[in-house]
């Protein structure tokens, strides 16, 4: 048996304001690590959180992160306010529109590694300025696993930083426009093989309630996403999705193919309980019980037989 091994989240701390067709939502506690350390604290044992607040931030939430396993030496408090994003949900909930980004103390983020830190064998970097990303890979010593995520403002904004920081990263987590956008082809499988030949070895491609693709040398392999009745806050399932991948190979401390695409079902896991309410609600209720009966439905949800049995007698 493998030890869990800690793993490294470095990204915003937030604060949101959500327009929904169910209402209005504000001052809801978000930011992508937020959400990822989150998922990834139902997993291993311990993450090793990096990320900025001002003074407006709630000390009781701070608090329940480090009771689920969430180490905070590495949040800063400076002085001003907390990052706050407001978005607009479409009725379908499938896309939305960014109404305003308050950098506040976020503006100067500049992310420091804790000596305590500096071995985290699994590194995520949440959306922030690519060339922030390099310099977090170069302050963590030989992490076994990196994985990064982006977005289209830093793929046409800062396409020299983002070419630089994919060179020193395995593994790349984002969405299909991002892809497309990102190696500027429209089919995704011929994305994939572009995005490829840029740094990481391995890609990971979300498609909402599409599923999500993984491609590495073995080819591809797909996970659906967990077909629920009602979806209340799509916020942060993105952020869900990288935080439980990252949590399951720092637990099972194995970024072989084979344990990567186990990790696809927790990643996809996270991400279902993340949308079942506001904010991070849900993932704050949910426990290791939950997570095991969602897999086991999951294993139900993609069970053909098995082995030859779809191959014409
Ligand atoms: P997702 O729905 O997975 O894309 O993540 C949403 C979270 O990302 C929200 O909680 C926001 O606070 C955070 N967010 C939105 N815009 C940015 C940005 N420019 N930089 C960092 N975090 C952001």
């Amino acid at each position: 048996m493998s030890h869990p091994q800690p793993l490294l989240c470095v990204g915003s701390l937030a604060f949101d304001d959500l327009e929904m067709p169910s209402g209005t939502f504000e001052n809801v506690v978000g930011g992508a690590a937020t959400y990822s350390s989150l998922a990834a604290s139902l997993l291993t044992s311990r993450v090793n959180l990096v990320g900025v607040v001002g003074e407006d931030f709630d000390p009781a939430t701070l608090s329940k992160l480090s009771s689920r396993g969430v180490d905070l030496e590495g949040v800063e408090h400076a002085k001003g306010k907390t990052f706050r994003w407001r978005g607009r949900y479409a009725a379908d909930l499938m896309t939305r529109e960014t109404l305003d980004t308050q950098l506040n103390v976020f503006a100067d983020f500049q992310p420091k590694i804790p000596a305590s830190y500096k071995r985290t064998p699994y590194v995520l970097l949440g959306n922030i300025h690519p060339s922030l990303q390099t310099d977090v890979v170069g302050q963590v010593d030989k992490p076994k696993l990196v994985a990064a995520d982006t977005m289209n403002f830093w793929i046409s904004g800062q396409p020299g930083p983002l070419a630089e920081m994919l060179k020193k990263i395995d593994l790349l987590i984002i969405n299909d426009e991002e892809a497309r956008e990102l190696s500027g082809i429209q089919n995704l499988t011929k994305a994939a093989r572009d995005i490829l030949k840029r740094g990481p070895s391995r890609l990971i491609i979300k498609r909402g309630e599409f599923g999500a693709l993984l491609f590495d040398a073995g080819g591809a392999f797909f996970v659906p996403a967990y077909p629920l009745e009602e979806v209340r806050d799509p916020t942060g399932a993105g952020d869900s999705f990288a935080g439980g991948f990252m949590g399951y190979v720092a637990r099972t401390d194995d970024a072989s193919p084979a344990g990567l695409r186990r990790a696809m079902f927790y990643a996809s896991a996270l991400g279902s309980f993340c949308v079942e309410d506001i904010g991070t609600r849900r993932l704050l209720e949910v426990d290791s019980r939950a997570l095991a009966e969602r897999i086991a439905s999951f294993v139900r949800l993609v069970d053909y037989g098995g082995g030859a049995s779809l191959q014409l007698g």
